[in-house]
């Protein structure tokens, strides 16, 4: 399939980012290109595009904190549009904010984008390491008449710069000669002067209409030791001026984000443009593309209220399955796959709108239904006593390891007088349609037996001990006598001397609120209190060799992964990923 075939854009779904790659391609914007101009510094970074005519996209976070579910959508967005236009797709660390950011970081990001299965190749980049050529543009800047040294105070910058219907005034330094310009942004460099006691300002336009182009910072003094320079620099690149120049320096052909940056579109166009002009930049430029960012109901995915999310403990940490952070979706057992599908499910548009949670959980679910092995569990075990069943006898059942997948064989799961069944399975009176166990009751023991229920026995304060029952002893599912006797109720159970008694977590949606914090509510007041629950159950004994993030469909209860964190082998811990049927809808 050629690049410019637009049924290479099917794999997907099209979209209008598609569809302005496929203009762009069949209008073969992107020749190739090398960098000329002035000279950069020695290490400067060179991308080429090769030969070929291909696309270049990137998804750059910034390392200060964990990436979260709406980071997913980007990636899944960037990646997926370099696969299918068989270009590349860059990951680069926004790192030129000297005071948030973190290695630890880094490395989680990087950790994330390979679970979610993309691979940038050799297109790893840190914005830092061009600050070399971010400096050497402004000079050029400023030598253009495009720049200045505005020496005025952050409050008094402020107060000039208008609002949306009032131009902003002009600064009374906005018309230094070039010369004296220089001079101060070398010393500004040199660290002559003190935090804020100047900014290095585009020269735009104080009257635009767009409040982004009145001759907005582009340099600032910020004493910070930063995790990749070190004490190197002490002029930081506003972020605003550093990302175009990012894109740009790696050949990036469509530069997406989210819908609030529209606004700095004609001001990344500005910049290059000059850039380009002095003939430190080639054409064809970088062209900054929006898209509505992910909004997704019962989460938070503000880094901010994640950050206090995890500060103030009321979650376990950034990989807390309760979290909508990667991390924490990998532990809660959730797929890539899953991400993805739902990526290519939502879309991309141009104008926001929510996401129910409920849509990812279904993604989640469609695939774990599809690729998880069955096995039996227990969550709220009481003991049912097979009365007339030998006291020493043992015997074999057989069950499938998946429904659909004859493939996949079948396992033993051990039979036993003494078993342990659900204690909703068991009532002394049923209610109209119940058709589990209840006193003179028959009903089959899955892959096992058909019984009937004799009664119960309790303890003092009335709680059921156990429940008792005689087998029909030529019922044995995958015997011919089998069908003997119909029955209307078929429950779950594992043997009480094999079972492992495993810790299992029962995780649900860390908010009850549609919208957390929504109509001015804290958002911590919409915390769900019933989202972790942490119970000891009975499992069928293959569970005990499951293998951290193995995930499992337990029958009648949902889908489970083995904990990648707490699992010890020969002891595995589970965590529930999402439940069989979407809960919350039906109680809504
Ligand atoms: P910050 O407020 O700290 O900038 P951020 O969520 O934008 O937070 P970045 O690290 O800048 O974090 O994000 C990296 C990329 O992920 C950006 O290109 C951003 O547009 C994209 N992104 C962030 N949040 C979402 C979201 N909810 N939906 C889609 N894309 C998102
Ligand atoms: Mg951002």
């Amino acid at each position: 399939m050629s690049p410019t075939d637009p049924s290479s854009a099917k794999a997907s779904g099209s979209n209008f980012i598609r569809n302005i790659i496929d203009a762009d391609l069949a209008a073969n914007k992107f020749a190739p290109r090398r960098w000329s101009g002035r000279p950069g510094p020695a290490e400067q970074h060179k991308v080429s595009l090769g030969d070929t005519p291909k696309i270049r996209t990137r998804f750059p976070p910034e390392p200060n904190g964990y990436l979260h579910f709406g980071h997913a959508k980007s990636i899944c967005l960037n990646f997926g549009l370099a696969r299918d236009y068989g270009g590349a797709c860059h990951l680069r660390f926004d790192d030129t904010n000297p005071e948030k950011e973190e290695q630890e970081y880094v490395d989680s990001i990087i950790d994330a984008v390979k679970w979610l299965g993309f691979d940038w190749g050799a297109n790893l980049y840190y914005a830092s390491n061009y600050f070399d050529w971010m400096y050497a543009f402004a000079e050029y800047l400023i030598e253009s008449g495009n720049a200045y040294v505005d020496s005025q105070s952050a409050e008094e910058m402020r107060a000039s710069r208008g609002t949306l219907t009032e131009p902003g005034k002009a600064s009374p330094y906005r018309n230094r000669s070039a010369a004296e310009n220089l001079d101060l942004f070398r010393r500004m460099k040199a660290g002559e002067f003190a935090d804020g006691a100047h900014v290095l300002r585009a020269r735009i336009d104080m009257a635009s209409p767009n409040i982004n182009l009145r001759d907005p910072a582009i340099y600032r003094i910020k004493r910070a030791t930063h995790h990749n320079t070190g004490d190197a620099w002490c002029i930081y690149p506003m972020y605003t001026y550093a990302h175009p120049i990012e894109d740009a320096l790696e050949n990036i052909t469509h530069s997406i984000c989210t819908l609030e940056f529209e606004d700095q579109r004609p001001f990344y166009d500005w910049l290059l443009e000059r850039l380009a002009e002095g003939g430190l930049l080639q054409r064809p430029l970088p062209q900054q593309i929006e898209f509505a960012r992910l909004n997704l109901s019962y989460v938070v995915l503000s880094k901010r209220k994640l950050i206090q999310l995890v500060e103030e403990k009321h979650v376990d940490g950034w990989d807390d399955p309760r979290l909508p952070t990667l991390v924490g979706a990998r532990r809660r057992g959730f797929t890539a796959e899953g991400f993805r599908r739902f990526a290519d499910m939502i879309g991309v548009a141009k104008s926001d709108s929510w996401i129910d949670m409920s849509v990812l959980e279904g993604c989640m679910r469609d695939h774990l239904n599809e690729t998880a092995l069955r096995r039996i569990a227990v969550l709220d075990p009481v003991r049912l006593v097979i009365d007339n069943y030998p006291e020493d006898q043992e015997e074999m059942c057989e069950a499938p390891n998946h429904p659909q997948q004859p493939d996949w064989g079948r396992r033993e799961i051990p039979f036993a007088k003494e078993l342990w069944i659900e204690r909703e399975d068991f009532t002394e009176h049923p209610p109209k349609g119940y058709f589990r166990l209840f006193p003179g009751n028959t009903v089959r023991l899955r892959y096992g037996y058909v019984v009937k229920c004799t009664g119960c026995v309790k303890d003092e304060a009335g709680n059921i001990k156990s429940v008792h029952c005689i087998y029909l002893p030529d019922t044995k599912s995958g015997t011919p006598g089998a069908d003997s006797v119909k029955v209307k109720g078929n429950i779950h159970w594992v043997s009480a001397k094999h079972a492992y008694q495993a810790e299992v977590r029962l995780y649900d949606r860390l908010f009850s609120a549609e919208a957390p914090g929504a109509g001015g509510r804290d958002f911590i007041d919409d915390l769900n209190p019933d989202s972790k629950r942490i119970i000891a159950a009975q499992l069928e004994p293959a569970l005990k060799e499951a293998i951290p993030e193995e995930r499992f469909q337990f029958e009648r209860h949902g889908y489970f992964v083995a904990d990648r964190v707490d699992s010890r082998p020969g002891a595995p811990a589970f965590n529930r990923a999402v439940t069989l049927k979407d809960s919350w809808s039906k109680a809504r």
